[in-house]
């Protein structure tokens, strides 16, 4: 027995709303650490510039709605494929791996396609997409500040479709989803900070995603949000590296001319 259950909370309702608490107490771990100029991927000033056109305010309330939107379809999604007289059995723990793994791969591939045609597609760039991009310089609180529509087709769909394709059941479901908000926070975070094990796990991390924001570098790395075997199988990869500012912390300066 989990302890949510003894309090009548079902597996379906933490699926929903534990990736939503777990964005913020993350992010709000990055938020309430001190500058840390020494791993900033960007200098101060350019934080500050960027919060006279996007305030954090405006962020917050929508990255909240966006949230809203995803919780209403994941609980959908969850009451149309639950089978109430069904007594889901947790698979053993290796199984679930496996279905984390495959999971991470539909997921990875669906974001990577609708992504790179919202970039493409320049009607869905200017309506959608370019909410996420006023983010030149990314932040915690800021992963997903996306258009609803987008946070729909690019989160919700493809959490779906990874949940359905996987088998997972929903209590798998609130770990994997949960692992996969934390690791997009990451990628925003902003910080090369030592010892992350993100950075060191994944070639698809904070400074790789960096490049997507700059502004020359958005037709380069769209996979997201855990490997970056999409970029490299279709020439969208971005080699980068990461160089020490004069000024104190890092930058990820992109390797070829863009
Ligand atoms: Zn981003
Ligand atoms: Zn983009």
């Amino acid at each position: 027995m989990v302890f949510w259950e003894a309090y009548g909370i079902s597996d379906e309702v933490m699926g929903t709303f534990a990736p939503i608490a777990v964005y913020w107490i993350y992010g709000g771990l990055y938020h309430m650490l001190p500058t840390l100029d020494q791993y900033r991927m960007h200098s101060r000033k350019e934080s500050e510039q960027q919060k006279t056109q996007v305030s954090m305010g405006t962020v917050v309330k929508g990255v909240l709605v966006q949230q809203a939107f995803q919780a209403a379809v994941a609980l959908v999604m969850f009451s149309l494929t639950a089978q109430p007289d069904v007594k889901v059995v947790q698979q053993p723990l290796l199984v679930q791996l496996g279905q984390v793994i495959v999971a991470m791969f539909v997921m990875d591939t669906w974001q990577y396609f609708v992504h790179r045609y919202m970039h493409i597609n320049k009607f869905l760039y200017k309506h959608i997409h370019s909410q996420h991009h006023r983010l030149v310089v990314p932040y915690a609180f800021g992963a997903l500040f996306n258009h609803p529509l987008e946070g729909l087709l690019l989160d919700t769909v493809g959490g779906a479709l990874s949940f359905l394709v996987s088998g997972m059941s929903p209590r798998t479901s609130i770990f994997f989803f949960s692992f996969a908000t934390i690791k997009t926070v990451d990628d925003h975070c902003g910080l090369w900070l030592p010892g992350n094990p993100f950075h060191l796990l994944f070639q698809n991390n904070t400074a790789y995603h960096d490049i997507h924001h700059q502004l020359h570098g958005t037709k380069y790395n769209f996979s997201q949000p855990f490997f970056n075997i999409w970029d490299k199988v279709l020439g969208t990869h971005m080699p980068f590296s990461l160089e020490k500012r004069p000024d104190g912390g890092y930058e990820a300066r992109p390797v070829k001319n863009i």
